[in-house]
């Protein structure tokens, strides 16, 4: 209920977009990885020293259901945003070209360099080509935290980024308690404690240049700001609304981000939704 009433501000158009969007990597949430065998001893050294898992272990997918899934993505986003037809037609032809395990881990860690140099080589935009390459990795993402989250203890993890994959996250849940906050990671659907009070952006502690917007529209919402970075973090107060966060994407919170970046507050991994 409270997710709809947060698209309904969008247009029209862009719902359906996200419906669809949706739709395929939905067909492809039993996607499969293949597990390493790792020893239980460097999984725990990786979370004290705060590596992400990605960067331990061989994120190894199957490559014909990925490539499987990059082509029903581009012939949705074709169909969907036909100003971009002509993009997606030379991705098609440049992914031919493209080593997809490669590919894949890339999308994964989300390396900037890597996918600009992609669009460069297919003459496409660089955020077109990195948004499509992470929206179909994300059902491999899911597959791969969901192998190997029973094995992390994150009690002590405490970081801005995800223990599974290295994202930076920009949403959290404030639990019952007065202390306690989780950080969720969209990509992988993975959750883990926070402190209540800092910005995972630029880890201020100062109380004073900390503060929230109300958004009273969408109960249950807060948007935590930052004003020494300027950055922003959408958190559910789960003494007000219960949402299943490990299940959000992007596109639930789009009306936050829209109010936040109205205010002057920024999020640069908003990337090409809006347009
Ligand atoms: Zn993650
Ligand atoms: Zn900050």
């Amino acid at each position: 209920m409270v997710l709809q009433h947060l698209m309904t501000g969008l247009p029209e158009d862009l719902v359906t977009f996200v419906r669809e969007l949706r739709a395929v990597r939905d067909r492809y949430r039993h996607v499969s990885i293949t597990p390493v065998d790792i020893p239980c001893a460097s999984i725990r050294l990786a979370v004290v020293t705060g590596q992400p898992l990605l960067d331990l272990v061989a994120f190894t997918i199957a490559e014909n259901q990925f490539s499987d899934l990059l082509d029903e993505m581009l012939a949705t986003v074709r169909v969907q945003r036909p100003l971009l037809e002509k993009q997606i037609d030379r991705i098609k032809i440049h992914l031919k070209q493209v080593d997809l395990a490669v590919l894949a881990f890339k999308g994964a860690i989300d390396e900037n360099v890597y996918f600009r140099s992609l669009a460069q080589d297919a003459a496409v935009s660089q955020e077109l080509y990195h948004f499509l390459v992470n929206q179909a990795v994300r059902p491999f993402l899911v597959a791969f935290a969901r192998e190997y989250a029973s094995r992390l203890d994150l009690t002590h993890w405490q970081r801005p980024y995800c223990p599974i994959c290295g994202r930076f996250s920009d949403l959290s849940r404030l639990s019952g308690d007065e202390e306690g906050r989780h950080l969720v990671c969209i990509h992988c659907q993975s959750m883990w404690e926070y402190e209540r009070l800092a910005c995972p952006h630029c880890g201020n502690k100062e109380p004073e240049k900390l503060d929230y917007l109300s958004t009273e529209e969408y109960p249950g919402w807060q948007i935590h700001i930052c004003q020494r970075c300027q950055g922003y973090v959408k958190t559910v107060d789960s003494r007000q609304a219960f949402i299943n966060l490990s299940v959000l994407d992007e596109f639930d919170t789009l009306m936050l981000d829209i109010i936040a970046r109205k205010k002057g507050y920024l999020n640069e991994r908003i990337g090409p939704i809006l347009n």
